[in-house]
């Protein structure tokens, strides 16, 4: 028997085997969920596709999280197939490579507006869309980064967005409680991945972490899989609101 036997859910954000949203599916996959995923535009489809196909995937669906009517159709595919899902895996994010380049102060007030829209609404709006295919409840995990409660060197208007969307997980989970759907984040440490490319200092932050964490090395893509596993899955049941921090305990060291 798998922790996820029975369970359907949606991941948004891979990109390629890389990607965080990728090591969260192959945890879920091997515990026995049924997964459908999405993918941002054709050159990524070509990535995401054969991905989604080794792990038995039937739905695969494009999805800008910009854009309301993408969102909508995604979780109106799945009502379609499913009628219900368990949970949402939201894996995304995006700001302006000269944003994060940049002073912070410099940060202008479009590329603010796009990483805010892209990095935290998007939760807002796919939770919107997941509630009525949850009627007995369900489970739904972000990712996040300490950039969100410190200001981390380099991370600049993503570190807002974060901090936005950690709060959205708060206030989503106060409101959701009652129907049983619980909302949180996982708080990982850096990865290489796509994203992580963009980020400034971006090989600094893994060796600092190298050095001053607890454990004394980076995480995986797994670790942050197998703790979105627990998170998605009944072990959590209890667990809502909250940012779980998978950063070999760097978010508590004084270095
Ligand atoms: P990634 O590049 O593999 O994934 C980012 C995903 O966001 C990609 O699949 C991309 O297609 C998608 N995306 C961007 N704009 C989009 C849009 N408008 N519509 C739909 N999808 C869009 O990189 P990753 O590091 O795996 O990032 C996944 C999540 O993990 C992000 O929220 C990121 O901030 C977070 N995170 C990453 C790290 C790290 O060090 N890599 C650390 C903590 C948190």
């Amino acid at each position: 028997m798998g922790l996820m036997d029975g369970k359907r859910g949606v991941i948004f954000g891979v990109a390629n085997e890389k990607s965080i949203a990728w090591g969260v599916a192959q945890q879920l996959r091997s515990a026995g969920a049924e997964l459908a995923f999405t993918f941002l535009n054709e050159a990524l489809e070509k990535r995401v596709r054969p991905l989604a196909e080794s792990l038995e995937s039937k739905i695969i669906l494009p999805c800008d999280v910009a854009v309301d009517d993408d969102i909508a159709s995604v979780f109106k595919e799945l009502e379609r197939q499913w009628g219900t899902i368990d949970f949402v895996v939201h894996a995304v994010a995006f700001a302006r490579r000269e944003d994060l380049k940049n002073p912070f102060s410099q940060t202008s007030r479009e590329g603010f507006a796009l990483a805010m829209d892209v990095s935290a609404y998007s939760l807002v709006a796919m939770t919107r869309f997941a509630i009525p295919l949850m009627p007995e409840g369900g489970s739904i995990v972000s990712m996040s980064y300490l950039g969100a409660v410190m200001a981390v060197p380099g991370y600049n208007v993503m570190g807002v967005a974060k901090a936005a969307l950690e709060s959205s997980v708060r206030y989503l989970a106060a409101e959701l409680g009652k129907q049983n759907i619980r909302v949180n984040a996982v708080s990982a440490g850096p990865i290489k991945t796509l994203a992580a490319s963009g980020i400034g200092n971006f090989n600094d932050k893994l060796h600092v972490m190298e050095e001053r964490s607890p454990l004394g090395r980076t995480v995986t893509q797994e670790e942050v899989g197998k703790a979105t596993l627990y998170l998605l899955s009944d072990l959590a049941s209890g667990v809502t609101g909250e940012v779980h921090y998978v950063d070999s305990g760097f978010n508590i060291s004084a270095g």
